[in-house]
Order: structure tokens, then sequence, then C-alpha cells
């Protein structure tokens, strides 16, 4: 892969693009990310006769923060001292099911997992990045960030190393990540305490005289959530955890005294919480045909686009799951990306040609960024 080093150089490397055309654009996929602006709403509180215990707001990040978050939302409960009750929990995305099956890990009583849907959710859709992306966190809550973020990073590596309870060692792997160095990458913290090693100075050439200077390589987890999601719901079935589907409007419909809120974006309407910000987000899945040489590598970074910062992330992505797939689609990677806050504004026509406009702009940039044209 490597082709040549200098001291003090920038390292080129060759690397295989996935061949990308609108025959190798197997579905172009949108999808909502919940993110809270300041901080995730991890909190504990009584609402009407039911004590409430919100896990959500986690932004482009749910799946890099997520055990930490969890851990966090279970300790709560712990001081609020009430933990004999049975618990519903609310939501059956990944912190949904990771937080019923640490709860009766602990020895606690879920009676059941509510959940408007199972499939069609934002932590099945999830590119598998393992940095801090698309959170808005304010300056006194980034410590407490980086602790949620290093504890689940911890996590990821018991799996890596085969010791995980009910997630096994395949469903995550150390992969390159090449980034611009303009680019923020979400890694920042893991680099500063060591997790991770420091980036390398990169440049990134894919052939026929595409080369692309200025790069950084590091290296973290990517995540494949489809095999993370299948260990989680396994796990649940294991369990005896009963799931309902049945949308909630409102605490008191639920008979259980303890309510473990895992909503994501649905918490906003549950809570009243103007703070939670629906993301959009496009990505593309690759078919078989776009080939299998960049299966080894991701890439996340902002390129420039008619004046305008944008970007483009690539993940080695090989199952896809929606509603109208529950069984898994095989693919070769996705492609994305937008950060459009507050698209849930537009009326569905303007959604519509927003969506048209973002595809286009992401096909283009993206031929552009890998084959030059
Ligand atoms: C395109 C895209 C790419 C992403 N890539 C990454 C990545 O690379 N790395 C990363 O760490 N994160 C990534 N994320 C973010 C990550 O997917 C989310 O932060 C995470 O999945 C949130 O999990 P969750 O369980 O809170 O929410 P969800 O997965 O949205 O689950 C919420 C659950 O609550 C249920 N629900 C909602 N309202 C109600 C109600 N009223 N009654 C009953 N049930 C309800 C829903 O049906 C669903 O089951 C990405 C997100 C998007 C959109």
């Amino acid at each position: 892969m490597m082709t040549s080093c200098a001291e003090g150089e920038e390292i080129v490397l060759r690397l295989t693009p996935p061949i990308f055309s609108d025959e190798t654009v197997l579905q172009s996929v949108t999808c909502t990310r919940p993110m809270r602006e300041g901080k995730f709403n991890i909190s504990s509180e009584q609402i009407g006769s039911k004590r409430v215990v919100t896990c959500a707001g986690h932004g482009g990040s749910g799946w890099a923060t997520l055990f930490g978050s969890v851990e966090r939302a279970i300790r709560l409960f712990e001081e609020a001292g009430e933990t004999k009750a049975p618990i519903c929990v609310v939501g059956s995305g990944c912190i949904g099911l990771v937080t019923a099956i640490e709860l009766v890990r602990r020895g606690y009583t879920v009676s059941k997992i509510l959940t408007k849907e199972i499939y069609d959710t934002t932590s099945w859709r999830a590119g598998g990045y393992c940095a801090m992306v698309s959170v808005k966190t304010s300056p006194e809550e980034q410590a407490n960030l980086d602790r949620i973020g290093e504890e689940t990073f911890a996590v990821y590596q018991q799996i890596d190393r085969g010791e995980h309870p009910y997630v096994p060692k395949q469903a995550v792997r150390k992969t390159p990540v090449f980034s611009h160095m303009s680019t923020e990458t979400g890694l920042e913290d893991l680099v500063a305490r060591g997790l991770i090693p420091p980036l390398t100075r990169v440049a990134l050439d894919f052939g026929e005289g595409v080369i692309h200077p200025n790069y950084v390589r590091y290296e973290t987890y990517f995540l494949e959530a489809t095999l993370l999601m299948r260990a989680f719901l396994a796990e649940i079935e294991r369990l005896r955890i009963g799931i309902e589907i049945k949308k909630l409007n409102d605490f008191e419909e639920v008979a259980e005294p303890v309510i473990f809120n895992c909503t994501g974006i649905g918490a906003r309407e549950l809570l009243g919480d103007n703070k939670m910000i629906p993301v959009r987000g496009h990505l593309f899945l690759l078919s078989p045909e776009a080939g299998v040489g960049h299966m080894n590598y991701m890439i996340y970074t902002t390129v420039e686009q008619d004046g305008k910062e944008e970007y483009i992330y690539l993940f080695p992505k090989r199952v896809a799951v929606s509603a109208s797939h529950p069984e898994g689609i095989g693919c070769r990677g996705i492609i994305g990306g937008t950060f459009i806050p507050h698209a849930d504004r537009l009326s569905p026509s303007d959604l519509e040609e927003l969506d048209r406009l973002e595809f286009k702009k992401m096909f283009d940039r993206t031929r552009r960024f890998f084959s030059g044209r």
C-alpha cells in the first residue's frame, strides 16, 4: 500500500477506490441523528407518577458513546434508590437494547421494551465510525463527554479481545481512517488520551493520477452496527425480555413505575425538549459491483464543493438492515454524508427537493474525490 516515504515528507498511500457510479449505488438512504444541543440528556426525574431515566440526544456519536452513556444512566437510577421496581425500557435503538440488557445483568427486572419501530431506526443505519462527530457540546460538558467516550472505547477494546459477554469479536475491527488535515475528525481526544496512535501525514493516491495531498491517517474502530444490533437482539431474546410495538405518547400509558426513556429524537416530543435537534443525513449503499479493495479503510473528510466545505465519508459496512429488509442486504460499504439540522421544519415538497439536491451534490463530489471526474 505504501509507495514512498522520505524523512519529513508525506507518506504516499496507494489505495483502491470503490467503483462509484449510478450502477454501483444500491440505495440512497436518509436518516436522522438525534442531537441534543449543549449535552446529551442523561437524567433521572419524577414525571407524574413515574421515575423517568432518560438517555437520549447522542447526535452522530451514539455508537461511539453507547456503553459509557448507558452506564451513567443506570448509575443515576441507582442513586435515586428505587431499584426494586419493575422497569419498562422505551426505544429499541442501540441505547435502549443495551440499557435493557445491562439492567437485567445487574439483577433488575425489565418487564418489557416498548418501541415504535425495531428496524427502521438510526442505530441500524449508522456508519460505524468510532469518533465524536455531530455532537454540540458546551465547554463545561466536554470533560464529561470525553469520559463517556473513553469508557465506551474500553468496551470496544474488550469486544476486540473477544472478551465481551454478549458481543462477538467480529462486530468491531481496528481500521485506518483518512481525513484532510483541516477536518475535525472527532478522534482528537482519543489520541490525547493515548487510546489510539497519533496521526501520520499522508497523501492518498487513488491511481490514474488522482492524488490528494495534505491528508492524515488515524486508526480507530470500525463498528459493524448490523452485527452489534443483532448481537443485542439475540441477547434480549436469550434473557426473555419481551418487545412490544407501540408508540408512547405519555409516560402514564406505561404500567411500570420506572421508565428508561431511550427514544432518540422521540425524546423531543415526549419531554417537550426543544434542545433536541434532528440532524438529517444522506448516504449511498454500495453494491457488490463496487469492488472490495476499499473495504479495509475509512474516509472521513471535508472537501470543497461550490465554495463550501462538504463532507465525504466511506465506511466498510457489509450488511444494511431496514424495515423493508430486516434480514439485511449485502453491501460493499456506505458513502455519505451530510449533517443538516432542522430539516423537519421543511414542507414535504421542500424536503423532497433538499434530498434530491443533496444526493446529487454528494454523488458529484464523491465521484470527483475517487476518480477525479
Ligand atoms: C447517517 C448516520 C450515520 C451515523 N453514523 C454514526 C457513526 O459512524 N458513529 C456513531 O457513533 N454514530 C453514528 N450515527 C449516530 C447514531 O446512529 C445515533 O446516535 C444512535 O443510533 C442513537 O441511538 P438511539 O438508541 O438513541 O436512537 P435510535 O436508534 O433512533 O432509537 C430510538 C428508538 O426509540 C423509539 N421511539 C422513539 N420515539 C418513541 C415513542 N414515542 N414511543 C416508542 N418508541 C419510540 C424508536 O422507534 C427507536 O426504536 C449516525 C447516524 C446517522 C443518521
